[in-house]
């Protein structure tokens, strides 16, 4: 079964900071979840290149903004290995086949009637590149996003008949509830599109840093829609000689974040209406990860959790962690240094990583390193049961951090096992011999169980787990008794507690 995921394009005009990696990460908890239960994923992520903020950064800097494109292009895609994102391809809207296959899809929606010339005036933020509309506008004309005073600004230009598509996405919403996640961003695309469309501005006139417009060279395509086709035009060149597009169109998932929620809603799968393009099943959208004092993080508020100094400290798999479990997926929550500190050291360190060390030492010294084959506790083969198909769910909506939940209570649920059956106790008593291998072969299969859980989110640590339990072809989603065969071997703290920075 094919299943296609995409992150939102990373505009260049910046650099990365923790929402892109936030974003990266959990699109790619998804893709490798799907991938784990057999699908044939493909999972894209990229730049978005053009239009006027690029083209005013490279100004105020002296260079092309072709220049400024590539340099901070391979920024945000030297990110993506130290992430651990599996991306499968990495698009950049100034790649040649992106602006020759856009501009065919645009074509189409202009010889199928959706554009016209007119004249277009309106409140303009710069740095959305976007015109507002009256009931996005703050008081004192300013940007809901930004904040700042808006232009007013009047150019010709083409537009795109979104007014032509009210009755279509109406349609659409009252069709699939779950086209648009969770539902509160549903219900707020839904009332933007019942406030009314207006036709949109399809092209500039006073910019020449974008896709050509074909039918009138004097224009270029507005970024927004450059940029949207991304989704589709990839998968036409991604991997050189195949064209993809039968294969995973149309996308199963964007995930995106909330301040682009109307493009991705609203002009979107009214474009791929208009293009007779099929539409994604599902946008899910995400929420701002806030500072410690419950505002948007900045560098000038100094209230920033820098996601390289995590990474170059604690490595990705504690970045990953944090991130999903600290913020419910889909909401806006705090983070900030001192959190990420107490999860690691409570939870990472702790919970997970002691009971990784306990479990290996353990077999180690009371069963010469190997998993004894004998039967699994039946009480906690029961409360394992209905681990994985309750991840699988919640995952299917994208609940990650839900899904961490309950993968993370039978962490606890293990440790609570230990205790209660303290192994080094029932060691010294030859009688209980059976009793000891009962309880270690259900530890080790709970923890084998709980790791390939975690596998999507932490991919490096789980692998080390894994292969130190000699569970390499043990990867059945479930909690068994299996014939282990291999030997376990020692691992080194998992989680170090103050980990020394890499050298
Ligand atoms: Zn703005």
């Amino acid at each position: 079964m094919a299943f296609y995921i995409t992150t939102a394009i990373s505009y260049v005009n910046g650099v990365p900071h923790l929402g892109h990696a936030y974003e990266a990460i959990a699109t790619d908890v998804i893709a490798r979840h799907r991938r784990q239960i057999g699908e044939d994923v493909f999972f894209l992520t990229g730049t978005d290149e053009h239009g006027e903020p690029v083209a005013d950064a490279a100004r105020a800097q002296g260079i092309e903004p072709q220049a400024l494109a590539d340099r901070n292009s391979a920024r945000f895609k030297a990110l993506m290995p130290q992430l651990e994102i599996s991306n499968d391809f990495f698009i950049r809207t100034t790649d040649q086949q992106h602006k020759q296959r856009a501009a065919e899809v645009l074509q189409r929606v202009h010889d199928r009637g959706y554009t016209y010339e007119g004249t277009y005036e309106g409140w303009y933020c710069p740095r959305c590149a976007d015109f507002k509309v009256e009931n996005e506008i703050l008081e004192g004309n300013r940007c809901p996003i930004h904040e700042i005073v808006l232009t007013r600004e009047q150019e010709q230009n083409w537009f795109f008949r979104l007014s032509a598509f009210q009755e279509p996405l109406e349609r659409l919403y009252a069709e699939r509830p779950d086209f648009v996640m969770p539902a509160h961003r549903y219900n707020e695309a839904r009332a933007f599109i019942g406030s009314g469309l207006e036709d949109v501005s399809l092209t500039r006139a006073h910019l020449s840093w974008g896709i050509e417009v074909p039918w009138d060279r004097s224009q270029v395509f507005y970024v927004w829609f450059d940029a949207l086709l991304n989704y589709y035009t990839a998968l036409w060149y991604a991997r050189p000689g195949e064209d993809l597009t039968a294969r995973y169109w149309p996308a199963n998932f964007h995930v995106i974040g909330k301040d682009i929620l109307k493009f991705h809603t609203v002009f979107w799968p009214a474009l791929l209406m208009a293009a007779e393009l099929e539409l994604p099943r599902h946008v899910f959208v995400h929420g701002f990860l806030l500072a410690g004092d419950g505002r948007k993080m900045s560098k000038s508020l100094g209230n920033v959790l820098d996601p390289f100094e995590v990474l170059e400290r604690y490595g990705a798999d504690a970045l990953r962690h944090y991130l999903l479990r600290e913020v419910s997926f889909g909401q806006d929550g705090p983070v900030s240094p001192d959190g990420f500190q107490a999860r690691y050291d409570a939870e990472l360190a702790n919970e997970y990583g002691n009971l990784a060390g306990r479990t290996l030492n353990m077999l180690e010294r009371y069963c010469g390193g190997v998993v004894p084959e004998v039967a699994t506790d039946a009480a906690l083969r029961e409360e394992f049961a209905g681990l994985f198909a309750r991840v699988d769910e919640l995952l299917g909506t994208a609940e990650l951090s839900a899904a961490l939940e309950e993968i993370w209570r039978h962490v606890r649920r293990l440790n609570r096992y230990v205790e209660e059956n303290a192994p080094w106790a029932l060691a010294k008593d030859p009688g209980r011999a059976d009793e000891l291998a009962g309880v270690l072969a259900s530890l080790a299969e709970g923890l084998r169980a709980v790791t390939l859980a975690l596998v999507p989110y932490m991919p490096v640590k789980t692998a080390a787990l894994l292969a130190a339990l000699g569970a390499g072809e043990q990867n059945e989603r479930s909690f068994a008794s299996h014939g282990w065969g291999g030997r376990v071997s020692a691992l080194g703290p998992l989680f170090p507690k103050d980990p020394a920075p890499a050298a």
